[in-house]
C-alpha cells in the first residue's frame, strides 16, 4: 500500500465506525481477560454464548477459584480447547490473588507470566480496557494487513511491528478494531467482498476485483 494510502485507508474505517468495540462480552477487566483466554482458536459468538451464564455468577478471580475447574469447564465445554483453557483460568486466577491481590495488571510483562495469556491477549486487554494503542494481530489482521499491503509480514511478530510503525498515531488506538472488523465482514479469508469496499481505491492488493 502506498504510503499517502494509509492515512485515508484510516480515516474510511474511522468514518464509517468511530467507536468500534470488542465483539466479545465481558463485565469487567477480569471477565474481558478471560474472555480473550477462552477464545483463542474459537469464535466470539461462541465464547459469548458460553460465558453469558458464567458472568453472571463469576466476576473476579476468587469466584472463579470458588466456582472450581469441573463446573467452568460444564460452563465453557462448546469452546475448543476447553479443557486446557479451563486449566489455564483457573491457574490465572489464582494467580492474580497471589501476585496482583486479586487485580488484573497493566503491564505487558506481568500479563505474559499470567498462564494462557500469550503477547495476543495481552495486547487485546492493554488496547481494550486500558485503551494503550497496541495491536493484537490475529488472523483476520495478519490476512488484511498482508493482502491490502498496508503491513506485510511472515510472522504476526512482524506485522505487529510493522503496524505500529506505519499506522499514524491518530488511529493507532482504534486500528485493532478497525483491521479485525473489516477482515471478519468484508475481505474475509476466502472472497474477499471487494465490490462492498470502502477502502478499495487504497488497497494494493492484486486481486482486487
Ligand atoms: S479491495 Fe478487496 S482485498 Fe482490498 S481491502 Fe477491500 S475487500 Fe480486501
Amino acid at each position: 500500500m502506498k504510503k499517502a494510502h494509509i492515512d485515508p485507508f484510516f480515516a474510511v474505517l474511522s468514518e464509517r465506525n468511530p467507536e468500534p468495540k470488542s465483539e466479545l462480552e465481558y463485565t469487567n477487566v477480569y471477565t474481558l481477560l478471560v474472555a480473550v483466554v477462552l477464545s483463542a482458536q474459537a469464535t466470539d459468538v461462541g465464547v459469548n454464548k458460553a460465558t453469558k451464564a458464567l458472568f453472571e455468577k463469576v466476576a473476579n478471580p476468587q469466584q472463579m477459584i470458588d466456582l472450581g475447574e469441573g463446573q467452568l469447564k460444564d460452563h465453557i465445554k462448546t469452546i475448543g480447547l476447553f479443557n486446557t483453557k479451563a486449566k489455564n483460568v483457573i491457574k490465572l486466577s489464582q494467580m492474580l490473588m497471589d501476585e496482583h491481590e486479586g487485580e488484573v495488571p497493566q503491564s505487558r510483562e506481568a500479563l505474559e507470566k499470567l498462564p494462557g495469556v500469550g503477547r495476543k491477549t495481552a495486547n487485546v486487554v492493554l488496547n481494550v480496557f486500558f485503551g494503550e494503542p497496541t495491536i493484537a494481530v490475529d488472523t483476520h489482521i495478519f490476512r488484511v494487513s498482508n493482502r491490502t499491503g498496508l503491513a506485510p509480514g511472515k510472522t504476526v511478530l512482524d506485522v505487529e511491528k510493522k503496524l505500529l510503525k506505519v499506522v499514524p498515531e491518530q488511529w493507532q488506538l482504534h486500528a485493532h478494531h478497525w483491521l479485525i472488523l473489516h477482515g471478519r465482514y468484508i475481505c474475509k479469508a476466502r472472497k474477499p467482498d471487494c465490490g462492498a469496499c470502502p477502502v478499495i481505491e487504497y488497497c494494493a492488493f492484486k486481486g482486487k476485483i
